[in-house]
């Protein structure tokens, strides 16, 4: 054939990469450079642990960036995918497939508003489909021009056009500019922000409860409730986005029920799938309708094997009690977190967030060093910023694990106060 790509012989036997920095280094030649990618390569994992290719066992509290809520290859996830891809993948979406209804039926009684479900692939692809969704609920309401929606300063929503023009951090966005027209930023937490931002074409406001990439920024019930007034005194949509926040992370199986708010669009996505790719709108019945045959789509959004995790995942939840559990160790880590910042409250600013979505903010900017070193220590950690840590463990973890951790960031924190005495000195 014509290709003028040098054949490796490796390359059809991944048996030969048999080390971290051996697959690391194929890695680095062979994929788009869009991570700041960390020399492990992980083969192996079961709920809150991982195993690196060279036998390294590591406590992770990431989970796949808050997707393993029910813990890494939980076997009941696993059987559950097993026994839907030996049966049925992807039935196309003008069939229905046994899942695919289960699992909205689910999130639907879940969710209690008399909502329906659209299915997507993953956090941005459903944040698109809410947007349209919004969009074309107003514009069929009341005019064309009403399809204005309000975001957030420091926001995330996703990577695709759309989500990354709700997505209100200028660094993300200017290196893509024109973006999607027809969103305005607001101050989270300010009422009066978002007031100044409203006017006759605004169609929705787009808000995560507690903002994840951002840095564990949580919002004000007060502020939460104003917003709800307000949406429902100007026909303006709330679209709640728990890519993130959703299914046990805040210590409720949703966040909007921290808040005491109805939403009118629910964003999900992550941890739904246990690991399997899916994103979720749900949306009450008046604004649902608006899709019709035509209007929207996904070839591959609610296969049969995502939905058939998402349904072990929602049964594994009840079964096992796992919210009532992980609110205790969500206090738990947060009072450990607490005392360190009462040990050291010349380097930790700050410590924040709800149940097991956590955050330690450092004065200086040390959390990267700590994230290469934690990994030395066979910890997965992850930064929001050079300033700080975000802690997204499976709700699984245990008081063992957190000690751990908290030994960890103790050591590291005492060789910080260190190193800024011997500065001094
Ligand atoms: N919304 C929120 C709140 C998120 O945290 C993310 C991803 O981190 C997204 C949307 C985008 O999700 P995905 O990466 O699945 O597209």
């Amino acid at each position: 054939m014509g290709s003028t790509v040098k054949k490796d012989k490796n390359l059809n036997n991944l048996n030969d990469f048999k080390t971290n920095t051996g697959i690391y280094e194929e890695g680095m030649k062979y994929l788009m450079n869009t991570y700041t990618r960390q020399p492990v390569v992980f083969e192996k994992a079961k709920m809150q642990y991982l195993w690196d290719i060279e036998g390294n066992k590591y406590t992770d509290f990431t989970s796949g960036y808050g997707c393993l809520n029910v813990g890494h290859t939980n076997n009941e996830i696993v059987a559950a995918i097993k026994k839907q891809v030996s049966k049925i993948i992807q039935p196309s979406n003008i069939y229905f497939s046994q899942s695919q209804v289960m699992l909205a039926k689910k999130l639907s009684e879940l969710t209690g508003f008399d909502g329906k479900i659209f299915f997507a692939n993953s956090g941005a692809e459903a944040i698109e489909g809410a947007i349209k969704l919004a969009r074309k609920y107003s514009t069929d309401k009341y005019n064309k021009q009403r399809y204005e929606i309000i975001s957030f300063q420091n926001s995330f929503h996703g990577r695709t056009f759309g989500a990354l023009s709700a997505t209100a951090q200028a660094q993300k966005q200017k290196l893509f500019e024109p973006l999607l027209q027809g969103f305005r930023y607001a101050s989270f937490n300010d009422l009066d922000s978002v007031s100044g931002s409203i006017n006759t074409n605004t169609c929705a406001i787009l808000i995560e409860l507690i903002q994840g990439e951002g840095g564990i920024n949580v919002s004000d019930k007060d502020f939460i409730k104003s917003l709800e007034k307000i949406c429902k005194e100007k026909d303006i949509l709330l679209i709640i986005d728990e890519v993130q926040t959703g299914l046990g992370r805040t210590g409720k199986l949703f966040a909007y029920e921290n808040y005491d708010i109805v939403p009118d669009i629910l964003v999900l996505a992550k941890s739904l799938g246990g690991g399997m790719p899916i994103g979720a709108i749900i949306a009450r019945d008046e604004i649902n309708k608006a899709f019709v045959p035509g209007t929207h789509g996904s070839t591959f959004g609610g296969n049969a094997a995502s939905c058939a995790a998402g349904v072990a995942v929602l049964n594994y939840f009840e079964k096992y009690e796992l919210i009532r559990k992980s609110q205790e160790t969500g206090k738990y880590l947060l009072s450990k977190l607490n005392k360190l910042k009462e040990k050291y409250a010349g380097a930790v600013k700050e410590v924040r967030g709800m149940g097991l979505m956590l955050a330690i903010e450092f004065k200086s900017p040390i959390a990267g060093e700590i994230i290469v070193s934690g990994l030395k220590d066979r910890l997965v950690l992850n930064k929001v910023s050079d300033f700080t840590i975000r802690f997204l463990p499976s709700l699984v973890i245990n008081k063992k694990d957190i000690n751990n951790l908290i030994t960890f960031l103790d050591k590291k924190l005492k060789e910080s106060d260190d190193s800024g005495k011997d500065k001094k000195n």
